[in-house]
This record gives structure tokens, C-alpha cells and sequence, in this order.
């Protein structure tokens, strides 16, 4: 098979994981792409704003742990696919040149063992630095379990690493798997990579971010959020992204072949559609938590510890806090203005910056449309 047609399959295998954690600003972004299952290019924001296309793919699709909402996890009948380091650094680097890539996200199942997997990963990088001397961008999964000096490897080739944490505490991840430990797989490399890449530390430049299986346990909106807030707050991690559990991706991950996965048997019967849903709730009340300045105690969860499934969170507080609208467009701050639904740092700076020419008497002077004004109108006054 040619690596086009690896590439295929192993982006086919990987719609579970389809959560993007692609350096991107924008929430909407978010939302899944690729829904035919077929593509490894993917549309990216840049952290600067810029627009390209990035590779991501599995290295190796069949498992050797057990997660049990994965469709890749072991004893699995469907037909294994794996990728050489120097074949997909040769192919990604011809494909860059001609296509104008902005780089490279590279992840796996666990394949024989997490060093041997992570080893597979950091050559793939080092064979684009070392011998291509590609400076672009390069994220690499950490394999859960591997060894800290695996991590120090790919230290030095990354651009940014991520470890996918998947649930809030040890007890929901006791639900979930029995190859591998909470503490000692996911957590305890996740405080070491915190601590080479802080403020003043040789790789200070290589981002973090990690990433939620949503639906898959029983843990609650409250539990994944304060676990966010901590991520953020403790350990600098960058970017924490969301992915909704879905039914059923085992058996369509092949189309045309027949694959015997058995559908997990987990919690609850929210449907994929609903935790869907529930991943772009989370991604709004993350935004709040990172970008708007809210505290984890100001989120409006439901007396379950959910979020709603029908209302922004953004609107819920602005909803259960009238006290604080309205605003003055003339004299709130950009902090009290990015409360607002629908206003957002965009929004604020433009606020800002048309009222130092003069007073603001007119909605149309900052060029509010209808749209936002049915949002924002009833919390602001002139
Ligand atoms: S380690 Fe990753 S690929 Fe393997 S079963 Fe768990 S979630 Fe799936």
C-alpha cells in the first residue's frame, strides 16, 4: 500500500480523535471537520491569525491498551496500517514544499509499547529537522506511559507536545482502562513536560495542550472545567481541546471492510449527537475561562454539574446576573464589556478605540449589525 493509502485509513481510524488541536483561536473552529472520515489535511487557524493547511495523522492504528470508548483499542478485528519515520517525513516534506503546508501533527495508537511508539514519533521529527532542515511547525503526541527521556527527545525536535489527559481524576480513568495508571502515564509526564517547558527553562517555546474525552465516563461539566482551570493555572498548559465520545466510529472507521468492533458498553444513554453538543459547550466555557476572565465559580452549571445543552454559558450568567448590565458603551471596561453575550475581544478593542475619538452616541457608530445587536442590545446603554 502506498502512503496515500495508509494515510487514508489511518485518517479514516481517527475520527474519534477529531477534535483538532491544531493552534487555532477560534472556537468554531472547532467544530469537527472532516466528516467523510477521509482527510489528513486540515484546514488551521495559527495562533497569529494566519490561515494554512496542516498534516495530521496516526502513525500506527492497532492498540495495545484497552480504553474502552477508543475504537482502536486492542483485539480489535479490523486491518492494521503503520507508518515508517522516514516515510512519512519524506512524504510530508515533499508535500509541504509543493503545497505550502504550515506543518505536521503526528499521534498513534500505543504500538508494542509506549517508548517504542514514541521513538517511532521522535525519529519522524528528527528526520525532517536534522536531514530535510524543516523549520516549520511539528506537534507530536506523548504516548501515555512512555519514559521521560522520550519525552526529552521529543523536546528537542517539537514544536509543541500534548498530552491527552481524557478525564478529570484517577477514579473516572479507572473506569475507562486497566493497561494504564492516571497517575503514573498521563499525569506524572504531563508535571514533567509543565516543568521543562516554564518560563526560563531550555524549551520554554514548546507548547502544551491536552485534550477531554467527553461522554465516554461519567464525570460532569464541573469536574472537566475545574480540571481546565487547573491545567491552565498549575501547569501552563496552552490549550485544552474537547472530543466528543461517539457511538459507533469502530464499525464505520472502514467503509467496505469488515470490522468486528464491538460497540463499548459505557455510561449513560446520551446520544452522539448530544455529546456533541456537549463538546461545543465546553469549548464556549472554556473560552470564558482562558480568553473572557471568568473564575471556574462563575460558570453556570446546572444543578447536575452539566452545563446546559440549549444555552450559551455566557448568556446563562448574563441571564442569572442583571445586576451587573446594563453597561455604559461610553465608561464599561473592556473587562465588564467582554461579559457581554456577544461581544467579544474583537468587539471590546473596537468599543475601546471609537470612544478615544469622542463620545459614542449612536450604536451605529461602532458599526453594531442586527445580528449582534439582538445579542448585545438589551445588556449595553449609550
Ligand atoms: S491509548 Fe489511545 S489509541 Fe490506544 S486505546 Fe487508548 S485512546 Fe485508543
Amino acid at each position: 500500500m502506498d502512503t496515500q493509502g495508509k494515510l487514508d485509513i489511518l485518517s479514516r481510524d481517527a475520527q474519534y480523535d477529531l477534535s483538532c488541536a491544531c493552534a487555532t483561536n477560534n472556537p468554531a473552529e472547532h467544530r469537527r471537520r472532516g466528516n467523510d472520515g477521509s482527510s489528513w489535511l486540515y484546514p488551521v487557524t495559527t495562533a497569529s491569525g494566519g490561515a494554512g493547511i496542516m498534516l495530521k495523522t496516526l502513525m500506527g492504528n492497532r492498540c495495545a491498551n484497552d480504553c474502552r470508548y477508543c475504537p482502536l483499542r486492542e483485539n480489535q478485528d479490523f486491518r492494521p496500517v503503520a507508518l515508517g519515520a522516514e516515510e512519512v517525513a519524506s512524504f510530508f516534506y515533499d508535500l509541504q514544499r509543493k503545497r505550502g503546508l504550515i506543518g505536521i501533527f503526528l499521534s498513534s495508537a500505543v504500538l508494542s509499547s509506549p517508548d517504542k511508539t514514541m521513538q517511532l514519533l521522535v525519529d519522524a521529527a528528527r528526520i525532517l529537522r536534522v536531514r530535510y532542515r524543516y523549520r516549520g511547525f511539528i506537534h507530536l503526541k506523548v504516548i501515555p506511559g512512555c519514559s521521560l527521556s522520550a519525552i526529552d527527545e521529543a523536546l528537542t525536535y517539537a514544536s509543541a507536545l500534548s498530552i491527552n489527559i481524557e478525564v478529570p481524576s484517577a477514579d473516572h480513568f479507572a473506569k475507562l482502562s486497566t493497561d494504564q495508571d492516571y497517575q503514573r502515564d498521563i499525569m506524572a509526564p504531563l508535571h514533567y513536560l509543565s516543568g521543562q517547558t516554564a518560563v526560563g527553562m531550555p524549551h520554554a517555546k514548546v507548547g502544551i495542550s491536552s485534550q477531554f474525552i467527553v461522554g465516554a465516563s461519567d464525570e460532569d461539566d464541573r469536574e472537566i472545567l475545574s480540571s481546565v482551570s487547573d491545567l491552565y493555572s498549575g501547569l501552563g498548559v496552552g490549550r485544552v481541546y474537547f472530543s466528543a465520545y461517539q457511538r459507533g466510529l469502530g464499525e464505520a472507521s472502514i467503509p467496505g471492510e469488515q470490522v468486528a468492533v464491538k460497540e463499548p458498553d459505557l455510561f449513560g444513554a446520551e446520544t452522539s449527537s448530544s455529546h456533541l453538543m456537549r463538546e461545543h459547550r465546553l469549548y464556549q466555557a472554556e473560552w470564558l475561562l482562558r480568553t473572557y476572565g471568568f473564575a471556574i465559580q462563575e460558570l453556570p452549571f446546572l444543578p447536575d454539574g452539566r452545563l446546559s445543552l440549549e444555552k450559551d454559558p455566557k448568556l446563562m450568567w448574563a441571564e442569572a446576573n442583571p445586576h451587573r448590565f446594563p453597561l455604559s458603551v461610553n465608561r464599561a471596561s473592556r473587562e465588564d464589556l467582554l461579559r457581554v453575550p456577544g461581544i467579544g475581544p474583537a468587539w471590546a478593542t473596537r468599543i475601546i478605540a471609537t470612544r478615544r475619538s469622542g463620545r459614542i452616541c449612536s450604536i451605529h457608530d461602532i458599526g453594531m449589525g442586527p445580528r449582534l445587536l439582538s445579542k448585545a442590545g438589551r445588556y449595553l446603554t449609550l
